[in-house]
């Protein structure tokens, strides 16, 4: 279930959800549900000016009482560092970035953006600073400006046009017979999966946000798309905070701050070789088991 998804992209995707069948509308109930529970609190602030220090405190998180996913976190982010996350399979890397826009409500613990507690501002103030970027890419019916517009409705043209030219989306736009005019999705032109994420990554460039979660897509595209997509998302981190859910090796190598998480928490921090130095390491063994061989 893709959980990054705000509430106003679930509302657009109710009429394909709906076609799916009930199943797809069983996943809909569960996700205006799981919003429901989350709510701005009484005389919450706006968060404004942030500057994008990240800081967990003793977070524990569980999705149900029975079990937790988290326990006990202590993260530290500064303004403007990328921090890679890494550790097994469900050890719970996104659910820790999920925590950030306040997806679930922690049990333990708190959260804190420059010093606010995440729950003392609204959540609408809150997401106006977080940009997502995700292999799952959200795109809805209409044209290739309305959707990069989607990362800030009041954008011009002008600012839809540099977005695009950051995200190396441009081009390819360009060479479409109607343009930024050309209609996606059902009615319209197939993008590619390449296509579809630089039309992502243009949204959030246009969005701006001081604070980026990215999470790096799993299965690959041609090597060409690849080295276009990954230029772009580097550029895209330059001068935010910026967390990743990584699973590519030249991130990890480039991260300011590798966050080796497992079952028992944050077991490891720090750069690439320093970690690799450790010799029986969690992160030298997860090195040689996986990055290795993918990239
Ligand atoms: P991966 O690398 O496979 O994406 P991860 O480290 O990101 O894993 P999470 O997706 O955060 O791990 O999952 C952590 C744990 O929480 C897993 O046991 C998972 O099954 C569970 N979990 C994740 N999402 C939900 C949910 N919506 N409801 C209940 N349990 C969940």
């Amino acid at each position: 279930v893709n959980m990054f998804m705000e509430p106003i992209k679930r509302l657009v995707s109710f009429n394909e959800q709906f076609q799916k069948g009930m199943a797809g509308f069983q996943r809909f109930i569960e996700l205006l549900d799981m919003e429901a529970e989350i709510k701005d609190k009484k005389d919450a602030l706006e968060l404004t000016h942030v500057k994008g220090n990240i800081e967990y405190r003793n977070i524990s998180f569980g999705y149900n009482h029975h079990s937790k996913v988290l326990a006990g976190i202590d993260i530290k982010i500064n303004v403007g560092e990328t921090v890679a996350f890494v550790g097994p399979s469900g050890a719970g890397k996104s659910t820790l970035c999920k925590l950030l826009p306040r997806f679930y409500e922690i049990d333990q613990g708190e959260l804190l953006i420059d010093d606010i507690n995440i729950k003392d501002v609204s959540l609408t103030s809150l997401r106006k600073n977080i940009g997502i970027v995700q292999q799952d890419v959200f795109l809805f019916n209409g044209t290739i400006k309305e959707n990069i517009a989607y990362g800030r409705l009041d954008a011009s043209d002008e600012e839809i046009i540099a977005a695009a030219k950051k995200a190396n989306a441009h081009q390819f736009i360009m060479n479409l017979e109607q343009g930024y005019d050309t209609n996606i999705g059902e009615r319209g032109v197939k993008l590619s999966g390449g296509q579809k994420q630089r039309i992502s990554i243009a949204r959030s460039f246009l969005k701006n946000p001081p604070i980026l979660i990215l999470d790096e897509a799993t299965s690959s595209l041609d090597n060409e798309s690849e080295k276009i997509i990954q230029e772009s998302l580097k550029r895209l981190a330059e001068d935010r905070t910026t967390l990743v859910i990584a699973h590519r090796l030249s991130t990890v190598i480039d991260a300011d701050k590798i966050l080796v998480l497992t079952d028992d928490g944050i077991v490891e921090q720090g750069k690439h070789q320093e970690l690799l130095n450790q010799d029986s390491g969690v992160y030298k063994s997860l090195y040689e088991s996986q990055f290795e061989l993918v990239s």
